[in-house]
């Protein structure tokens, strides 16, 4: 077959054409000759092992076993119709059935003769079988790709399985691909770099990914395949920091005036915590070099990252700048506005708050005032990045609870000033070492890793629906010492109506053991009106109520340090974080708090663990690793942004190893060859602008 590039649609592919290179992009989104070279096996199987009759378990996902054919015998009618034939070796027997091709395989299959059997064991009557086995006769050559000892086992589907691509189907156009591509494989890492790292060269490494000569072979191939990515993927990022760097200045808050001043030594009502103090160093370091800062600020719930946030935004106003500070919902721009003025007191700063929910005229004068420079600080939702809203000097902005602000939204900020705001990002979802590095490897993180002093540990109980006294009786305990208790049920899209339903009865349950007038009850719920929602939550944070019964509309940042019991109804229905999230809405004042977990009894594996995780340990960095490794980058950061990854191989949860590789060669790559001039890194030059301009790499390289 004539020499094929990688941009190549699939269908010149020998044994594809346009029918099946239809199917290949509906269900594989594979176009082109590069993607299905990327469409890596997610598993190998080992041909080299040969199980004895007498080893074989139903567990086994595949057996071969070396063989004699000692009867067979056609049976059975119609659909049922099939070809049984006896295997034994000498440890036993089992038996091989076929229900298709049958005179086929009834002709070819010779009684007495030995052949090596291979295939998914089943157990039935006490019997283990292999319906439709790979068969051969032993010692019959094996001329093919690899040695074959592993088999590339690919993931297919229905409709791809009809038209023959099975795994056994794909890795044959794989074959055939990869004959054809061989001499386009340029090599995208510099020398010395395979050298250091012992990395096989890119088309070796793309060859025995597919048919690996050996497991060791295997392991090379998968490792730089890995490295190759993450590096490419770190290469942009800090690529990206180092041209804002060199490209944009900062503005310069080169002194502490007044305000802070003034707010440190009469307003701040604690001492700051050691690890608040060295945040708020990094911040003036950053902020006083005349380049912009992107920092990252993480700090489990309660760790006091508002005080931190609002430090900043005192500095910027030092220094003739406004500052704003964006929260994900209403709700929580509402308290941290309320907070801010608590704290910062009456004529220090004008702090503003704009919302969604802000009236018209409210919004003209709130916009008027801004660009004349008379609001210091502006508190708000997503309504702060429209293009309407312009200041006259914007210094910093402040975003809490990232997750739910992209990379674009960011980018919208930096082009509200001439000179580019200093960005602080703040999130109490602690987020594992590895997934910070990559999905901010752009920014500078700070960590938080130390609460208040005087908190006790939050003590997290799991319940079962038939230990629901317990938890009505500790609910009581607690409100009669004053306390309040958040009850949380699930609320999803999915399953609304339902969970609406399971919401009301709830409800009617807890009025009839916590009855008026002793309990007063608030009730917010993600169908409510805002003004509704605000209302009750209103009556909950100043005490009026001593239950909020609540959806999780409260999981971000809502803080009422009084509340000590946090109870999660269906806990088996959050996810890792989601349930730390909300288990850090209590614990904030110095009494003990306590978090409930009810749950059915009926519990997946994954569920389990989860919830065991909750009642073991407080710890939001080590909860989210194990939630990284239960659901994967994706999911955890509930943002698009895990999509821009694309990661074919490597694993985040898996590869730290390589990943920590990956950065810190190309942070030492950019401090040795900051304009990558040097002729090795001509190619990551080629790369980082053909990113740019959107031009395919393979094309140009
Ligand atoms: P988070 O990091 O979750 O945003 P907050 O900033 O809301 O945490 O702080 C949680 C609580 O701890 C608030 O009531 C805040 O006033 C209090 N707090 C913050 N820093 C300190 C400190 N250094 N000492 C005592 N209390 C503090
Ligand atoms: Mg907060």
């Amino acid at each position: 077959m004539a020499a094929l590039e990688l941009e190549t649609p699939i269908a010149y592919v020998k044994g594809v054409g346009p029918q099946k290179a239809e199917l290949l992009k509906k269900e594989l989104s594979v176009f082109t000759c590069g993607d299905l070279l990327h469409y890596f096996p997610f598993r190998h199987i080992d041909r080299t092992r040969f199980y004895k009759i007498a080893e074989i378990n139903a567990e086994l996902p595949f057996v071969q076993v070396v063989g004699r054919l000692t009867s067979k015998e056609l049976i059975g009618e119609k659909q049922g119709r099939r070809l049984v034939a006896q295997f034994r070796d000498e440890t036993g027997s089992m038996e091989l059935v076929w229900f298709q091709s049958l005179k086929w395989v009834n002709d070819n299959m010779v009684t007495g003769q030995m052949y090596v059997a291979f295939g998914k064991p089943n157990l039935f009557n006490g019997t283990f079988s292999i319906v439709h086995p790979e068969i051969e006769l032993l010692q019959s050559p094996l001329q093919k790709r690899g040695n074959q000892s592993l088999q590339p086992v690919y993931g297919s589907t229905e409709k791809l399985k009809k038209f023959g691509l099975d795994t056994k189907g794909i890795q044959k156009i794989q074959s055939a691909l990869l004959d054809a591509v061989a001499a386009q494989l340029h090599e995208t890492l510099p020398a010395y770099l395979l050298e250091k790292y012992r990395l096989p060269d890119r088309s070796t490494a793309l060859l025995n990914i597919h048919f690996p000569p050996s497991p060791e072979k295997l392991r090379a191939a998968e490792r730089r395949i890995k490295f190759e990515e993450l590096f490419f993927i770190q290469l942009e990022l800090l690529h990206t920091k180092q041209l804002r760097n060199l490209k944009f200045r900062g503005n310069v808050f080169d002194k502490v005036g007044e305000k802070l001043n003034t707010f440190y030594r009469e307003n701040l009502p604690f001492d700051l915590t050691g690890a608040q103090k060295r945040v708020i160093r990094e911040i003036r370091t950053d902020t006083q070099r005349g380049s912009q800062m992107n920092r990252l600020v993480q700090g489990d719930v309660g760790s006091g990252k508002t005080v931190v946030a609002l430090m900043s935004m005192l500095l910027a106003n030092d220094n003739g700048f406004q500052a704003c500070m964006m929260a994900p919902t209403e709700i929580l721009a509402r308290q941290h506005f309320e907070s801010v003025k608590a704290l910062v007191g009456d004529g220090l700063v004008n702090v503003e708050i704009l919302t969604g929910t802000t009236k018209k005229k409210e919004r003209t004068s709130l916009h008027s005032r801004l660009e004349a420079g008379e609001i210091d600080m502006l508190i708000g939702t997503h309504a702060l990045i429209e293009d309407k809203v312009k200041f006259r000097n914007l210094g910093l902005v402040v975003i809490d609870e990232q997750h739910r602000f992209g990379v674009e939204q960011r980018a919208r900020l930096w082009r509200k000033n001439a000179v580019p705001p200093h960005i602080l990002v703040m999130t109490a979802t602690p987020i594992p070492r590895t997934l910070a590095m990559t999905l901010y490897g752009d920014l500078d993180v700070s960590v938080i890793d130390e609460l208040p002093p005087g908190r006790k540990p939050i003590t997290t109980v799991h319940l079962f629906e038939s230990q629901r006294l317990r938890m009505f009786g500790l609910m009581k305990t607690e409100i009669a010492k004053g306390r309040q208790v958040y009850l949380v049920y699930p609320l999803i899209k999915e399953s609304e109506k339902l969970d609406l339903l399971f919401l009301e009865a709830g409800i009617e349950q807890l009025r009839y053991h916590f009855p008026l007038p002793q309990y007063q009850m608030s009730i917010v719920h993600g169908k409510m009106a805002n003004s509704d929602k605000d209302y009750e939550m209103e009556r909950f944070v100043s005490g009026k109520t001593q239950i909020m019964v609540a959806t999780t509309v409260i999981e971000v940042g809502v803080n009422v340090p009084n509340a000590s019991v946090m109870i999660i109804e269906n806990a088996e229905r959050f996810g890792l974080s989601q349930l730390h999230q909300l288990r850090g809405r209590v614990g904030r004042g110095a009494e003990q708090s306590f978090c409930v977990l009810m749950s059915g009894n009926k519990l997946t594996r994954e569920a389990k663990l989860r919830l065991d995780t909750m009642v073991r340990t407080n710890n939001g960095f080590e909860i989210s690793e194990i939630d990284l490794e239960l659901r994967g980058p994706g999911d955890l950061s509930g943002t698009q942004q895990s999509g821009t990854l694309n990661l074919k191989l490597a694993d985040l949860a898996k590869d730290q190893a390589i990943l920590q590789e990956a950065r810190s060669t190309v942070i030492a790559l950019f401090e040795e060859d900051r304009l990558l001039q040097k002729p090795e890194h001509a190619l990551l030059k080629r790369y980082l602008d053909s990113k740019r301009s959107g031009i395919s790499f393979d094309k140009i390289s």
